[in-house]
């Protein structure tokens, strides 16, 4: 006979929800660490793949959630693809980022506000500028002269434009995240 383990059943609500907002196989890792020596991010993250998959099995939400290491992956997938028990650390970490934007305590990776910020200018204008996604990302992170010995030659270059027209279709963007933010709500009732 063969028993499976319930993700709830361990570890109580957190690993539920995470289950089922990512849809990874969290419960059946070995804590192999395949996933973790393959990563291209691990070396700088604050916490490692295979520890990411035992913290969710703990029920160690406030401190996986404010995790930097959810933003920082990359999605690459390198880990789900070395994963011998088919966990997927990669779909797991894009649960746990959807999960961390209504926490109490929500990353303080400055990807969190390059994202806020990208996709915003995706539903407003369809493209992308580079210099106003500059100006709003080095305002609200304070990071005011970072990088900006880098700043005359793109704009020599021409690598960013100060002003560009916004791309057409409004209207149907503005449909399409309603969708989006529609098919979340639909996903988690
Ligand atoms: S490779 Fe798979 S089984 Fe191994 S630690 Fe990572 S998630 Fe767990
Ligand atoms: S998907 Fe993320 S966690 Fe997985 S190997 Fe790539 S960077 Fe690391």
């Amino acid at each position: 006979m063969t028993m499976a383990l319930a993700a709830g059943g361990i570890a109580g609500d957190f690993a539920s929800q995470v289950e089922a907002e990512s849809h990874a196989n969290l419960m059946a890792c070995l804590q192999c660490k395949k996933c973790t020596s393959g990563c291209p991010v691990a070396a700088m993250a604050d916490v490692k793949p295979h520890e990411i998959v035992r913290m969710v099995q703990f029920g160690q939400r406030d401190e996986l959630l404010a995790s930097k290491m959810l933003w920082q992956c990359t999605s690459c997938q390198t880990c789900a693809t070395r994963c011998p028990q088919k966990v997927s650390v990669a779909a797991l970490n894009d649960g746990l980022r959807r999960m961390s934007l209504g926490a109490k305590a929500p990353s303080k990776s400055a990807v969190v506000t390059f994202n806020d910020i990208f996709m915003r200018a995706v539903r407003r204008r369809g493209r992308m500028n580079e210099a106003g996604l500059m100006a709003s990302f080095k305002l609200r992170t304070l990071r005011l002269f970072q990088d900006m010995g880098k700043l005359p030659m793109m704009l020599w270059k021409g690598k960013m434009p100060l002003f560009q027209s916004a791309a057409p279709g409004r209207s149907e963007r503005e449909a399409m995240f309603k969708r989006a933010a529609q098919a979340r709500k639909g996903g988690q009732s």
